[in-house]
C-alpha cells in the first residue's frame, strides 16, 4: 500500500496511474499510426479502397475509446459535477437538516394549534373514502389568508452552505406541521388532500424519518417537486380530483411506498 492509496476502495493509486500511463502510450501509438495513414492517403482513397471491415473496426474502436475517456473527463473537469456531489450533503449536514426541520415543524404545530380548527363535517364525510376517521378527527386546519407562515431561520444557514433552490414556504399552498395544516391563503380541496397525505406519511414513518427522507430527497433532486414524499402527495391528490374519483386508502398507498423504499 502506498501513501496515496484509497483504503476504502482497496486500490493502489500508484498502480492505477501506471496502468493509465501505459494505456495512454498505446493510444499515442495508435494516434501516430493513424496520422501516418492520413499523410499518405486521402480520405477518399481510404473510403474507396480500404477494406470495409477494417475501416468499421477502426471507427468503432476509436469511438468507444472516445466515449470512455470523455465520460471520465466530464466527471473531473466540470465543476458542477463536483458541486452536485458536494450538495448531496455530508452525514453531519443531513443530521443537522433533519434536526432543524423537526424543530421547525414542532414549533409551528404549537404556534398554529390554538387558532386551528377541526375539519368540517362535510369535509370529513368526503374524505372518509381515503383516510381513517380517527385521523380526520385529529387533524386541525388554519387559513392564514395571506398572513403566511414564517420563513424558517435555518434556511439562511442552509443557503450559506451553498444549497440553493430551497422551498419558498411562504408561497406554498399548504404546510403540514405534523397534524396541523396551515394554508398560506385559503383552504382548497387539492391542498387539503395533499397536506393530509403528509400527515399519513408522518404517522407511518415517524417525524424524524419523514424529515430525513424529505431532506435526502431534496438534496438529490434539489427541487420540491422531485422529493418522493411530495411526488406521492401530488399524485394522490390528482387521483382524488379526477372526475370519476375512485376510492382508495392513502394509508395503504403510503405503506406500500414505504415498504418498497420509494421514499
Ligand atoms: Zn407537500
Amino acid at each position: 500500500m502506498y501513501e496515496d492509496d484509497d483504503p476504502q476502495e482497496g486500490i493502489s493509486v500508484m498502480q492505477l496511474n501506471s496502468e493509465l500511463r501505459h494505456a495512454q502510450l498505446e493510444l499515442v501509438s495508435a494516434h501516430c499510426a493513424t496520422h501516418h495513414l492520413r499523410l499518405r492517403y486521402s480520405v477518399d482513397d481510404l473510403a474507396r479502397f480500404g477494406r470495409s471491415d477494417l475501416l468499421r473496426k477502426s471507427a468503432e474502436a476509436a469511438s468507444a475509446l472516445h466515449e470512455f475517456y470523455q465520460g471520465i473527463q466530464n466527471r473531473v473537469a466540470k465543476p458542477e459535477v463536483q458541486r452536485e456531489l458536494f450538495t448531496q450533503g455530508t452525514p453531519e449536514q443531513i443530521a443537522q437538516g433533519v434536526d432543524w426541520l423537526c424543530d421547525y415543524m414542532r414549533q409551528q404545530r404549537e404556534a398554529h394549534f390554538p387558532l386551528a380548527e377541526p375539519l368540517a363535517a362535510s369535509q370529513k364525510t368526503a374524505l372518509a373514502r381515503y383516510f381513517r376517521v380517527r385521523l380526520l378527527e385529529q387533524v386541525r386546519v388554519v387559513e392564514l389568508n395571506g398572513a403566511r407562515v414564517p420563513v424558517p431561520e435555518f434556511l439562511a444557514q442552509v443557503r450559506a452552505l451553498g444549497f440553493d433552490n430551497l422551498p419558498d414556504v411562504q408561497h406554498m399552498e399548504s404546510l403540514t406541521f405534523i397534524d396541523v395544516v396551515a394554508f398560506n391563503e385559503r383552504l382548497t380541496e387539492r391542498a387539503l388532500f395533499h397536506a393530509l397525505v403528509h400527515t399519513v406519511q408522518i404517522q407511518v414513518l415517524g417525524l424524524e424519518r419523514y424529515a430525513e427522507l424529505w431532506v435526502r430527497g431534496f438534496l438529490k433532486g434539489r427541487a420540491l417537486f422531485t422529493v418522493p414524499l411530495e411526488v406521492h402527495a401530488f399524485s394522490l391528490a390528482s387521483r382524488f380530483l379526477r372526475p370519476l374519483a375512485e376510492t382508495f386508502s392513502v394509508e395503504d398507498q403510503v405503506l406500500h411506498w414505504a415498504a418498497g423504499n420509494r421514499y
